[in-house]
């Protein structure tokens, strides 16, 4: 019973030394995952940017409501559709 103890509680103590291999390991895959989570973190507003940019770009035309994805288009969609009236100024 005595010997038994002993062994288990030595066990308990190398499992104890070896922590510090175990800690720098862990210690790098934390470093891993903040990098992967900076990496997310700066993707996702690249995302949600481009398309807020997307939908702010969106122009529909006034006359017929045809959806354009900018203004360039939009003057161009009036050469071609509208050629009698004006475009609106871009800054609208
Ligand atoms: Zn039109």
């Amino acid at each position: 019973m005595l010997v038994i103890k002993s062994i288990r509680w030595e066990g308990g103590l190398r499992s104890k030394q070896g922590g510090g291999d175990e800690s720098r390991m862990t210690r790098g895959k934390q470093k891993i995952e903040a990098q992967r989570r900076n990496a997310e973190r700066n993707q996702k507003p690249k995302g949600s940017q481009l398309e807020a940019r997307a939908v702010g770009l969106k122009v529909i035309c006034p006359i017929c409501k045809v959806q354009l994805a900018n203004h360039n288009q939009l003057v161009d969609h009036y050469g071609s559709k509208h050629p009698k009236e004006k475009p609106p100024s871009e800054s609208e």
